[in-house]
């Protein structure tokens, strides 16, 4: 899933390579995706895209006062293309979810453009044509951006929270850019369990905590920024320390991986660099052995 670094670099690309472009057609392929309409889809054509902003995950693209705004869900990526195809795609086939065809500049026609593709049955990847982003309401709800938040803001949020770190960190309500993949390896980083009570923290864990997050965070997107949007994808696994890689030896200690399932999701962890040695208890494992 893309969290905050891959959607910062995206960023990062788009405002490099498409602002300032004009969009001269929008095309969509999945019906499901699209969650506004008005204005419809169709108004972005023939305005030029202005500026790129990444809010929490979401990617807000300001057309001239009008603003796309997209969230890649789970398995959504976003590719950036020369020479897309001029007729319409099918709807409903493939992966592809939404075509964004730009103005060609002088110096390098064919148009480019980019891809939304979305991965898999289930469908998340959710775009939205707004006159303000705040419209949208995943995007009002957010919290403070996870690479912004200050300090005490931080160890005031997680002391009011109750629950476990895991599910605080992921909260986009609560602080925003941060997912599955990266809160793995921000507990792991800061050396906490990730069933630790966000508001039983000491001062000295939640303050490694927030070192962590500013640190795993800018790692992350230095990897990130800079590459291709179409090589982003891989690139993310290769800097990972727990985070999908149960069975394998932990980076810092040697001890192995674990895991811990839920119904749809799960989270990995080093017993021995975050929860004393003793594994967590991993209520689908103890189902299967019983
Ligand atoms: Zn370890």
């Amino acid at each position: 899933m893309p969290e905050l670094p891959e959607v910062e670099a995206l960023t990062a690309f788009l405002r490099a390579n498409a602002v300032g472009r004009v969009v001269t057609r929008v095309d969509l392929a999945a019906v499901q995706a699209i969650k506004t309409f008005d204005p419809p889809l169709s108004a972005l054509g023939g305005l030029e895209l202005t500026g790129v902003a990444r809010l929490g995950k979401f990617l807000d693209l300001d057309v001239s006062g009008l603003h796309l705004v997209v969230h890649l869900a789970r398995a959504g990526w976003l590719h950036w293309r020369t020479g897309l195809p001029t007729a319409p795609p099918k709807p409903g086939r493939g992966p592809l979810a939404l075509r964004v065809h730009l103005a060609p500049n002088d110096s390098d026609p064919p148009a480019p453009g980019f891809d939304l593709t979305e991965q898999g049955t289930r469908k998340g990847l959710a775009v939205y044509v707004v006159r303000s982003p705040a419209e949208v309401p995943g995007v009002a709800r957010l919290g403070p951006d996870a690479l912004e938040v200050d300090r005490d803001t931080f160890v005031a949020l997680l002391a009011g929270r109750s629950g476990r770190l895991k599910g605080a960190l992921t909260d986009q309500t609560l602080l925003a850019g941060i997912g599955n993949a990266y809160s793995d390896e921000i507990l792991h980083a800061a050396r906490l369990s990730p069933f630790k009570m966000a508001d039983k923290l000491t001062d000295e864990e939640a303050l490694r905590l927030y070192d962590a997050v500013r640190a795993t965070l800018t790692e992350a997107l230095e990897r990130q920024v800079g590459q291709q949007a179409a090589t982003m994808k891989g690139e993310k696994r290769s800097g990972l320390q727990v985070h999908a890689r149960t069975g394998l030896p932990c980076p810092v200690c040697g001890d192995t991986v674990r895991e811990v399932s839920f119904a749809d999701t799960s989270l990995q962890y080093c017993p021995t660099c975050q929860t004393g040695g003793k594994p967590l208890a991993d209520r689908r494992m103890s189902k299967l052995l019983r």
